[in-house]
C-alpha cells in the first residue's frame, strides 16, 4: 500500500472541500486507487465537517497534531488526541519539524505517539535533518536520535507511519539525490525494524515533492508514499503527483 498524503499547514476555510472534491472524484476512478490511499490533514477547524463529508468517499482525514496528553486537561487551546478522534479523525501527524521548531521535545513527542495510539489514531511520525546536520554528515545519526528517543518496541508498529522529510526540502524545492534518499531511507528502515524486532513500518518521503520530481522518487522501491505539502493545496498539483507516480 502507497500513502499520499496531503498537509494542508495553516490554510483552508470551510468551501476549500473543493479541492477534496475533485481530488476524491479522480480517487474514485482511478484505476490504480486500490494501490494507494489519500489522507488529508486539515487544519483543526475543519476536521470534523471533512471527516463528515468523506466519511463514505475515499480521502480520510487526520490532525497535523495533537497536545501529549489523553483526553481533556487545563490546557489553555491544546487539542487531545481524544478530541481528535471524536470529531472522525483517522490519522495524526506527529514530529513535524514545524512543531519540533516550536519547542517540541523527544518526551514530548513520545507521550503525543503513546496518547494518539492509545485512541485509535494511526500516527505519521516526522523526522528529519535540518542543512547543518546534513553539510556535517550527521543525517544518518540524527534521524537514528529521532527515532530511538521516541518510538518504542511496545508501540503497534502497524498504526505508525514514519514520515522522512529533510528540513532544508521542505517548500524550498530543494530535493536529496536518488541515490542519497534510497540510502536513507533503507537506513530508517533497518532502525525501525531493530526497534520493533519485525518487520519496519511504512516510510514516506516528505519535501517539495510535486509532479515533476515524483519520478525520481519512484524509482525507489523503499519509499512507501509521500507526505505533502505545498502541492497538495491544489487539486491539480496533488493529481498529477499521483499520475504520474504510476505513469
Ligand atoms: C511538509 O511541510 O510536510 C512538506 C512536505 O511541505 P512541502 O511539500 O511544501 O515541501
Amino acid at each position: 500500500m502507497r500513502y499520499f498524503i496531503g498537509n494542508w499547514k495553516m490554510f483552508g476555510v470551510p468551501k476549500s472541500r473543493n479541492i477534496l472534491n475533485k481530488i476524491n472524484k479522480f480517487n474514485t476512478k482511478d484505476k490504480n486507487r486500490n494501490k494507494y490511499k489519500v489522507i488529508i490533514t486539515p487544519p483543526y477547524t475543519l476536521i470534523e465537517s471533512y471527516a463528515k463529508y468523506f466519511k463514505n468517499k475515499k480521502i480520510v482525514v487526520g490532525s497535523q497534531n495533537c497536545y501529549q496528553k489523553d483526553q481533556f486537561s487545563s490546557n489553555t487551546a491544546a487539542i487531545s488526541p481524544y478530541m481528535i478522534r471524536s470529531i472522525g479523525a483517522k490519522y495524526t501527524l506527529v514530529g513535524h519539524s514545524d512543531n519540533r521548531a516550536e519547542g517540541d521535545t523527544d518526551l514530548m513527542l513520545k507521550d503525543k505517539v503513546k496518547y494518539a495510539l492509545k485512541n485509535k489514531l494511526k500516527v505519521v511520525f516526522c523526522i528529519g535533518e535540518n542543512k547543518l546536520e546534513k553539510k556535517n554528515k550527521k543525517t544518518l545519526s540524527v534521524l537514528k536520535k529521532q527515532m530511538t528517543k521516541v518510538l518504542e518496541k511496545n508501540f503497534n508498529k502497524n498504526n505508525i507511519i514514519v514520515a522522512y522529510e529533510p528540513i532544508w526540502s521542505i517548500g524550498t524545492g530543494k530535493i536529496p539525490t536518488g541515490s542519497d534518499l534510497k540510502k536513507t531511507t533503507v537506513y530508517i528502515k533497518k532502525v525501525l525494524k531493530d526497534i520493533f524486532n519485525k518487520k519496519s513500518p511504512a516510510v514516506l518521503y516528505g519535501g517539495s515533492v510535486d509532479g515533476n520530481n515524483v519520478e525520481i522518487f519512484r524509482e525507489i522501491e523503499e519509499i512507501d508514499g509521500f507526505l505533502i505539502g505545498g502541492a497538495s493545496k491544489s487539486s491539480k498539483k496533488f493529481i498529477d503527483i499521483i499520475k504520474n507516480y504510476y505513469r
